[in-house]
Formats: C-alpha cells, sequence, structure tokens
C-alpha cells in the first residue's frame, strides 16, 4: 500500500462545488465555501476511516499558535474533528462568514 497523500480535486458533497487542491503545500479535507467536510481519516491525514459520513462545521475558533480552526462534527458517527482553514492558496476558506 502505498502512503502517498492524495491531494486532489474532488467535489463536495453538500454544496456541490468543485474544489482545487491547495496550494500552499497542505491538503485539503473540506469545502471552502460550505466547511463541510467529509469523514475520512482516523488519524488526521491517514485517510483510514471507513465511515466517510459528512462532517459538518460546528464551530470556529482562533488557536493562538495555529490559527483560525474549524471543529468538524461527523454527522453518521459524531467524531469531532479539528482543521486548520485553508489560507493563503486558491479557494481559501470561506470561514469569516460562519463566524459572523
Ligand atoms: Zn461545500
Ligand atoms: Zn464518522
Amino acid at each position: 500500500m502505498s502512503k502517498k497523500i492524495l491531494n486532489t480535486a474532488f467535489q463536495c458533497e453538500q454544496c456541490g462545488a468543485w474544489v482545487e487542491p491547495l496550494t500552499n503545500g497542505s491538503f485539503r479535507n473540506h469545502c471552502p465555501y460550505c466547511l463541510f467536510s467529509k469523514h475520512m481519516d482516523d488519524k488526521p491525514g491517514d485517510r483510514a476511516s471507513f465511515c466517510k459520513g459528512l462532517m459538518e462545521p460546528v464551530e470556529v475558533y482562533f488557536h493562538s499558535k495555529k490559527g483560525y480552526q474549524i471543529v468538524h462534527r461527523c454527522t453518521s458517527c459524531g467524531k469531532i474533528h479539528k482543521n486548520i482553514v485553508a489560507e493563503n492558496t486558491v479557494q481559501e476558506d470561506d470561514f469569516l462568514s460562519f463566524i459572523c
């Protein structure tokens, strides 16, 4: 099995937007428009989860070291994930409208 993390475009299952891969060296795991994610990982980036449930954004908060983070909750199994927002890339996260 290859351990390469896929960094490919995908279509958001929540809003239908076509989401391009990040260009800032990180990899995308949530939609920049509706901020929904998908339960793909057991640990961040491992893509090992069998759940594949939609993860809804429940909170955005500012972490003094890591910057803005989005808290996702899986609508299938209830698992909580924290994600750093995508900035300095194509299709930056529209997280400010989530806060306001
Ligand atoms: Zn979306
Ligand atoms: Zn799940």
